[in-house]
């Protein structure tokens, strides 16, 4: 199963898009870790990649497309794909199309989720992420149970950069003006599965879940 995870800068896609690959046995790949791992090693891809990250900016669509495409040509990739920041906009999406379509693959499920713009705003100034592990918390609506220190690894949380009030904005202001479309553009395609990411973690991993299960039992 291929499925891609779409939602604002703090909407949940990532809890999420962890959540479902570890439940279904598929491999998560999100472009943003792919990146952020690139710059602490130091990569060239690092480099290139830096400037754009640290001002809220879609990194160029070639550099994204190529690092995405490449991780999933790993072998664990194989029996299933779940996507989370990638892509990003219309061009990605329809090279990640044309790419699956070279191995007689494609894109199987589409999951929205939604999340207010007033919620972004509040998770995004409080999130917190640990160092090691990449489990998210937010300092006021889901602390750790020691501050700044993982409750599942012990690790160091830190805030992202790129999480200051005026990255955050230019952030939002980029989804809502190329990554939403995609919406409907997989609207269209019949893939689309909207959930509501207003509800708790587990609840939200829930009804994606039973989403999933329903739409896989109408299409066999
Ligand atoms: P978030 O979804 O919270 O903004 P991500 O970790 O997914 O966080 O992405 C962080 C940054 O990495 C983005 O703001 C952008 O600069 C870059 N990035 C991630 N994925 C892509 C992509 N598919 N195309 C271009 N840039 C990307
Ligand atoms: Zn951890």
């Amino acid at each position: 199963m291929y499925s891609i995870f779409l939602g604002a800068p703090g909407a949940g896609k990532g809890t999420q898009a962890t959540a479902i690959a570890q439940k279904l046995n598929l491999a998560h790949i999100a472009s943003g870790d792919l990146f952020r791992q690139a710059l602490k090693r130091g990569t060239g891809l690092g480099r290139q990649a830096k400037n754009y990250i640290e001002k809220g900016e879609l990194v160029p669509n070639e550099i994204a497309t190529h690092m995405v495409l490449e991780r999933m040509s790993a072998p664990d990739s194989e029996k299933g794909t779940v996507l989370d920041g990638f892509p990003r906009n219309l061009e990605q999406a329809k090279a990640l199309d044309k790419a699956l379509a070279r191995k007689s693959l494609e894109i199987d499920n589409v999951i929205s989720i939604k999340v207010s713009e007033e919620e972004l705003q509040k998770r995004l100034g409080g999130r917190r992420i640990c160092h090691r592990c990449q489990t998210v918390y937010n300092i006021v609506e889901s602390p750790p149970h020691v501050e700044g220190k993982c409750d599942k690894c012990e690790g160091k949380l830190y805030q992202r950069p790129d999480d200051t009030a005026e990255t955050i904005k230019k952030r939002l202001e980029i989804y809502f003006e190329h990554t939403a479309p995609l919406i409907d553009y997989y609207r269209r395609k019949g893939k689309l599965i909207e959930v509501d990411g207003e509800e708790t973690v587990d609840e939200v991993t829930r009804r994606t879940v039973a989403a999933l299960n329903e739409r896989w039992l109408i299409a066999r």
